[in-house]
């Protein structure tokens, strides 16, 4: 590989040596210095090997011009191409939309008509994802020495996959790469070793696969040098799962005797042989930590060579974060890349940055990535607009509507604008919207780097008032602040906006918990209250001239739910369709099955006393 050449094989793949740290950063800096060349080869590579398909066909005639591809090619939502995945999963050939053959369908969190999105997934692909991962390591290793020194406990799951009526295989992105030969034939790497024998990820009993996961974590606890899983609220579970299960697991290391429920085969064997032997004294010290009164800090306790968590704690799952620090005991969070069931985006190129303070650099040869101008907020205080007139006052109802969009290249992004990603890939997706909103932050050599905002359209409206799922974090994040200190943790919330009266009102539900033990905290109403009002004071301009000045909107309502409510609704969504390891807590529900498990297990509820501040500036 060389510079200005930095991708010479099929699919813009370049092959180097995963364990040669050095060829490792030398790609992400060639692919970073030339990104223009880079996304200007992976469109024409796209249009040239796709331009006979059904769907490019039909708008480029025969064309393989950059200019005719963006003047001709409409920027779509899901909507619009599902007809095409539709045919696909139907029995349809897969060069309707991909000259490569499709060979399974990803079945993204976002939903579409109650079912999940599905992604199309070709045999490069999983190539690309490979490259994508191996990138990973040498960033890692410039800001963390030794990881060549022992392993990584991360608790990775699969999910139940179903077949489409064609047969193909649809299923969850990190379950497809984690069943691909990709990961399980991988070559070592001495820097990349897993406490988690494979057999236990890919053990179809979610249980069966945590419970033994986390035994082989335990009993290798002083070779671990991190932890992690792919989402903070995925670490959370493992946790709360710890908790529930940690004599259990003692009793196992104590005796070297797995428990008779573990009946996989593969699970039974390979845990068996980590177990090696009966190993009291290590039972004994896992129990004594774990007996302790207070959980703060027990990761550190536990596994005390970790030297980071590894779990993705920006967007949705920056809520987590005040949790997790509660119980690693001042260990770094690490946010390593940002990815989807489209595409694998981007990278974090400082790994050990704050959470707040995360921002992925997109890799060039992973698609053709374009973006459409967002105006995060507008200074009248009016509404969450998009410029270019895309979805003007109802972003959440506009899914499918499609007006003459102008999007900006990769390279042609300004610091500190909002943007929808907007991406061409590989795999038969046309300028497709992501829905997620980034902002620039900055520029690793010529690759702009982006803050992941929010996801378009999760958001609560009433009257003229929209509020983004950012909004409603950091209101929830001042207002928790006021339980925490009182020794109570927020573990998880949604909202919902309640129009069931005039005016409505927005709802938070909130699960709640006393540090150091499992129980519903006594709650004082005037704090509750207090929580409220703040929730309230934190919201936008246009939420407080709703709430203050037209009274389009009541007093915001927290509604405390009983414990295992997210569980609950976790359990419901999961049932739904949607994976367990990629799923994340909708921030928002708008009506359903979904408010009735919330409204079924609330134990109290309060209501602001007060209007919140507003004036017109
Ligand atoms: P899925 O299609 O289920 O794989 O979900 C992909 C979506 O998860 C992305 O489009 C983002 O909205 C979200 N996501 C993935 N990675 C991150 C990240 N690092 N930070 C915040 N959100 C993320």
């Amino acid at each position: 590989m060389t510079r200005g050449n930095p991708c010479q094989l099929p699919g813009m793949l370049p092959n180097y040596d995963p364990n040669d740290n050095e060829a490792g950063m030398k790609i992400l800096e060639d692919l970073t210095e030339n990104v223009e060349q880079i996304q200007q080869r992976v469109l024409e590579e796209i249009i040239t090997r796709n331009a006979r398909t059904d769907y490019l066909k039909g708008f480029l005639d025969g064309q393989f011009d950059k200019q005719v591809f963006k003047k001709t090619v409409p920027v779509v939502n899901y909507e619009d191409i599902k007809p095409y995945i539709e045919r696909i999963a139907n029995g349809d050939s897969s060069n309707i939309i991909s000259a490569e053959p499709i060979i399974e369908l990803l079945t993204s969190s976002g939903t579409s008509g109650g079912q999940p999105k599905m992604m199309p997934s070709t045999a490069e692909d999983l190539h690309r994802k490979t490259f994508f991962y191996n990138l990973l390591v040498p960033v890692m290793n410039k800001y963390v020495d030794g990881l060549d020194e022992g392993k990584a406990m991360y608790l990775l799951f699969v999910k139940p996959e179903t077949k489409t009526p064609s047969g193909l295989m649809a299923r969850p992105v990190l379950t497809s790469y984690y069943k691909s030969n990709n990961f399980q034939n991988r070559p070592f790497n001495r820097f990349n070793v897993f406490t988690s024998p494979d057999e236990t990820i890919l053990c179809s009993d979610s249980k069966q696969s945590m419970y033994c996961q986390l035994l082989c974590g335990l009993v290798q606890r002083q070779e671990v040098l991190r932890v992690g899983a792919v989402f903070a609220s995925a670490f959370l579970r493992a946790i709360k799962f710890l908790e529930d299960n940690w004599k259990e697991l003692c009793s196992n290391i104590r005796t070297g005797h797995v428990s008779d429920w573990i009946t996989d085969p593969g699970c039974r064997k390979v845990v068996s042989l980590v177990l090696n032997k009966p190993k009291p004294e290590l039972a004994d010290l896992i129990e004594h930590e774990c007996s302790s009164k207070s959980w703060e800090g027990i990761i550190k306790k536990l596994w005390p060579r970790t030297k980071y968590i590894e779990v993705i704690v920006t967007g949705s799952m920056a809520q987590y974060v005040s949790t997790l620090e509660y119980y690693s005991g001042g260990l770094p969070l690490v946010s390593t890349m940002y990815a989807s069931s489209e595409c694998y985006f981007g990278i974090n190129f400082k790994p050990l940055s704050k959470p707040w303070d995360v921002s992925y650099t997109l890799i060039p040869n992973m698609a053709y990535f374009e973006f459409l101008p967002v105006k995060e907020k507008n200074e009248d205080g009016a509404q969450y607009v998009q410029c270019n007139g895309v979805c003007k006052e109802n972003c959440m109802e506009k899914e499918t509507e499609k007006e003459d969009v102008e999007t900006v290249e990769l390279v042609d992004v300004k610091l500190g604008q909002y943007y929808e990603l907007v991406v061409t890939t590989f795999t038969g997706l046309y300028r497709y919207r992501v829905g997620d909103i980034l902002m620039v932050t900055g520029f690793h050599n010529k690759a702009p780097q982006f803050r992941f905002v929010h996801r378009r359209n999760v958001v609560l409206s009433i009257d003229t008032d929209k509020t983004s799922e950012e909004d409603l974090l950091k209101a929830v994040t001042k207002a928790k602040v006021i339980v925490e200190s009182l020794g109570i943790l927020l573990i998880e919330y949604t909202s919902y906006a309640d129009t069931s009266s005039i005016p409505g009102h927005y709802v938070l539900f909130w699960e709640l918990t006393s540090k150091g033990n499992n129980h519903l905290p006594v709650l004082d109403p005037k704090i509750m209250e207090q929580c409220c009002s703040t929730v309230e004071e934190s919201l936008d301009s246009v939420y407080r001239r709703c709430r203050r000045k037209d009274n389009s909107i009541g007093p915001l309502e927290i509604r405390v739910v009983q414990h295992g409510t997210f569980d609950a609704l976790m359990d419901f969504c999961v049932s739904q369709g949607s994976s367990v390891n990629q799923y994340k807590t909708p921030r928002c529900f708008k009506s359903g099955e979904a408010i009735n498990i919330l409204d079924s297990r609330v134990v109290t509820r309060f209501f602001s006393q007060k209007a919140p501040f507003w004036e017109l500036v």
